[in-house]
């Protein structure tokens, strides 16, 4: 076993947004023993777990699941449907949009990183880190594209470094209103099942997703989802591929396995999950995170502290990023919260380092244990001096008591 030099009592309070915690139900069926992956019994697990993840994304189409990290599948994203010197139109609406970008600028991509060009009033130098992806700034520059040089469009639909939640309907929108023919390109490594998504209805042609976040497995795989379009554009994609070829693996997935061998116990994990989320039934997933996530954020504005996305339109339901006061290291304060009380939060990532902190509220949570992410935070602001307008605590306690979940919250599962 693992020896940690500490073993505080209770339950870890692991209120980062993603890796999520896990449920004790999804550990104990990814217990099970791993089995022969070319045997006769792996082909159900398969064919089970290919065509659950479809009804997550919403989609007809196949879902290539890799076991790979997100990062992974940003990378299959690019590598199947472009070639040597496309050139992509990015969004830049954070860290994770701003780590896309890089790896498809070292895949020999031409990227352009569009941006809101406004300036902030609480952090200056946040540019376009507090906002959604502008769709009208998109179909500006397709207009602009006459020769339809712009091979796809990719964009970030949670963003988790901000807690950003971006309308990827208006973005395809976007692209059909300029009249161009570039792929878009989502990851929702974040998003999915938590946020509401529509892989089909919002005409993405690949979507891109992780295990840790919504689906609330650890991490390990990870998918895309395809559109015809992306199956085409795949045939003549030039970049160099192997491991993360889609054709091989979806004709495998017919049957219902894989040309190598898959991540078995966490397929056993997914199979469980999609029980969950599915018995659950996807929109009352994403009510319950629209739910709790209004309550979060009751407690940041009782603090009288900023949250980090400027925009109420696209609150993240997923979680929600607070920016210190000048002066407060929100790193010294997560430090301090997490030695005090055992509660891990999210830092600043990139140019946020320092000045904000992040609080997941997706997955396997309930009222109580937000309420009681909202006291660690509390208590950790109030110890480390910030004067605070009122009681986050009572106000997110007063948003729960004040908005009942509905009842009865069925799982057929
Ligand atoms: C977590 C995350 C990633 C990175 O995924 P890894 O599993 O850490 O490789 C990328 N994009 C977004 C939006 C994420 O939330």
């Amino acid at each position: 076993m693992l020896q940690l030099d500490i073993h505080p009592t209770g339950r870890h309070f692991l209120q980062i947004p993603g890796p999520s915690p896990v449920p004790d139900r999804i550990l104990r069926a990814m217990s099970l023993p791993t089995i022969d992956h070319r045997g006769p019994e792996f082909a159900g697990l398969g064919l089970k777990v290919l065509s659950g993840i479809q009804q997550i994304f919403k989609t007809k189409h196949p879902v290539v699941i890799y076991p790979a990290s997100g990062t992974g599948a940003w990378e299959a994203a690019l590598l199947n449907t472009l070639s040597p010197g496309d050139h992509v139109l990015m969004y830049e609406t954070g860290h994770f949009a701003s780590l896309w970008n890089k790896m498809a600028t070292k895949l020999g991509i031409a990227t352009e990183f569009l941006a809101w060009e406004g300036r902030d009033e609480h952090l200056p130098n946040a540019g376009s880190w507090r906002r959604g992806v502008q769709a009208e700034l998109i179909e500006a520059r397709l207009r602009k594209d006459t020769e339809k040089k712009i091979k796809a469009v990719c964009v970030v639909h949670n963003e988790t470094s901000t807690g950003v939640t971006s309308d990827i309907a208006a973005v395809r929108q976007a692209i059909d209103a300029a009249g161009h023919p570039a792929l878009l390109m989502v990851d929702s490594i974040s998003g999915l099942a938590s946020a509401d998504f529509r892989h089909d209805e919002w005409g993405v042609d690949v979507t891109v997703s992780g295990s840790q976040k919504g689906l609330m497995l650890p991490p390990g795989i990870s998918f895309n989802a395809l559109s015809p379009r992306a199956l085409e554009a795949s045939k003549s994609a030039k970049l160099p591929r192997a491991f993360f070829d889609w054709a091989e693996i979806v004709e495998m997935n017919k049957t219902g396995y894989w040309p190598y061998t898959p991540s078995t116990n966490l397929l056993y994990g997914l199979s469980e999950a999609l029980d969950m989320v599915l018995g659950e039934g996807l929109e009352n997933v994403f009510a319950r995170h629209q739910r709790w996530a209004a309550g979060v954020r009751a407690g940041v504005n009782a603090w009288g502290l900023p949250i980090q996305c400027a925009d109420p339109a696209v609150y993240s339901p997923v979680l929600t990023g607070v920016i210190t006061p000048e002066g407060v290291d929100a790193d010294a304060l997560r430090k301090l919260i997490h030695e005090r009380f055992d509660l891990s939060l999210g830092t600043g990532l990139g140019k946020l380092k320092g000045r904000m902190f992040r609080m997941g509220h997706l997955g396997d949570s309930n009222d109580l244990t937000l309420v009681a992410m909202v006291a660690g935070v509390e208590m950790g602001l109030k110890l480390a001096g910030v004067k605070l307008a009122g009681s986050g605590v009572q106000a997110t306690m007063d948003h729960f008591a004040g908005h009942p979940a509905p009842l009865p919250r069925k799982n057929a599962a």
